[in-house]
């Protein structure tokens, strides 16, 4: 049995909230809108935050992590989601808060080294697709929105019905999972129109 005055002993409580937040959705939905707006709150409150990034996304900048809107705020670019535990300092302070985006292009071990830096302690925010073009779970998506205590699936508007788009469907470009692009490569879709194209591009 757990005492409960341990349980609430703040002394043995960590600095910081120490959770996990999902943000994931099709292209176009918002996801790194709605990371660069929980970053600039976290910046509000005088919490020092790093953004992240992977090597592989270099669609707008090199060191900033830009929406489709055109906002953006600098950030730190890691080859390897191991690479993140050993880049944890802003402006002379170890992080608080740490914003992930991109995740589904990250390596396997992205949900441990998250969840690790949550029992350390720290806010962790990461956006990504949760599914690729084929409408399959993309990368390490699906352990991380296990490990989080909260999961925000966001929607685009669908260019076919006008539906919230759940999909995102690729209209040019080749057969690899991973492949850069935007409204040239990819359109948001709802389940019935992408189950439609899906039918087309596999009966060709
Ligand atoms: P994500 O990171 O999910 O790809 P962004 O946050 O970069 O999305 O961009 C979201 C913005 O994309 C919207 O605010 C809107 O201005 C723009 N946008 C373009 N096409 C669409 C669409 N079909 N549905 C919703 N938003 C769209
Ligand atoms: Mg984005």
């Amino acid at each position: 049995m757990h005492n409960i005055d341990s349980i609430h002993n703040v002394t043995t409580l960590p600095l910081g909230e120490g959770r996990l937040e999902v943000v994931c959705g099709p292209m176009f939905s918002g996801k790194t809108e709605e990371l660069l707006r929980r970053v600039r709150r976290a910046v509000i409150a005088h919490q020092p935050t790093l953004i992240i990034k992977p090597a592989t996304d270099t669609r707008y900048a090199i060191d900033e992590v830009v929406s489709h809107d055109k906002n953006a705020m600098p950030s730190k670019v890691v080859k390897n989601s191991r690479d993140i535990l050993n880049s944890l300092e802003v402006d002379g302070k170890m992080a608080l808060v740490v914003a992930i985006d991109e995740a589904q292009f990250f390596d396997d071990e992205l949900p441990e080294v998250c969840n690790e830096l949550a029992n350390r302690g720290l806010r962790v925010i990461v956006a990504g697709l949760d599914l690729d073009f084929t409408g399959k779970p993309f990368g390490c998506m699906p352990q991380l929105l296990a490990l989080a205590e909260e999961v925000t699936k966001l929607h685009a508007v669908c260019m076919e019905t006008g539906r919230a788009a759940h999909f995102s469907h690729r209209i040019a470009g080749g057969d690899n999972t991973i492949e850069l692009g935007e409204k040239d490569r990819y359109v948001p879709l709802a389940r019935h129109a992408f189950v439609v194209f899906r039918k087309k591009e596999n009966s060709k």
